[in-house]
């Protein structure tokens, strides 16, 4: 069974939104004797990271709210490498779309280690139609599955229908199709998004 990890590495000088400092990790290693201790300072936005509602709407469900059984499970890999700007809905009609189905979305972010200001987002009538569809969940290979669009209306559309959100995973070398991931944030309390390892293993999936 060959394992994909679509993780991105933590480290002080990683690739952030908008390649904003104030959102750098700050990892402070102090040796006492023989005792090395690291702290870290970091935004819960950074790297591989599961979205929680509160992200986008005041008042929203808070990170441990999101059910460990919707990020373990079957998921499948869409080659959107094609794909310019945004994603909408015509460019996913062509998936045929199962109702409980978990999506990430290769696109040509994966091609790119450093922060592009242009980075291809899922739009409004994309995130409309996955809400139709009822899928599980869906990751972006974008550090953002929105680039600021006013209103935030992806973002919103999605967790109003309960749909879990993924951002910043590395797919640059998945082939797309089907896999059985493991998606597994910190267990965060209280937080609006939590850092998560994930994995992706080939020729297994749930029945
Ligand atoms: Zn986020």
């Amino acid at each position: 069974m060959r394992m994909f990890d679509v993780t991105a590495p933590i480290f002080e000088g990683m690739t952030v939104y908008k390649n904003k400092p104030e959102k750098q990790p700050k990892i402070q290693t102090v040796t006492n004797g023989y005792v090395t201790e690291s702290r870290i300072d970091m935004d819960v936005h950074s790297g591989t990271h599961v979205d929680a509602p509160l992200h986008m709407v005041n008042d929203g469900e808070t990170f441990e709210s999101i059910s460990l059984e919707k990020l373990v499970g079957n998921c499948r890999v869409l080659d959107l490498t094609h794909v310019e700007d945004q994603i909408g809905r015509a460019e996913l009609e062509k998936f045929d779309i199962a109702p409980g189905e978990f999506l990430l979305f290769q696109t040509k972010n994966s091609q790119d280690d450093a922060f592009s200001f242009e980075f291809v987002y899922l739009a409004h009538d994309g995130a409309a139609y996955l809400a139709e569809k009822g899928v599980r969940g869906i990751g972006t290979d974008a550090l953002g599955i929105e680039r600021s669009q006013e209103g935030h209306p992806t973002h919103k559309t999605l967790f109003a229908a309960g749909i879990v959100v993924i951002e910043g995973l590395r797919l640059r070398d998945v082939p797309p199709g089907l896999y059985f991931m493991v998606a597994a944030p910190l267990k965060l309390v209280g937080t609006d998004a939590a850092p998560a390892r994930v994995l992706l293993f080939e020729g297994w999936q749930e029945g």
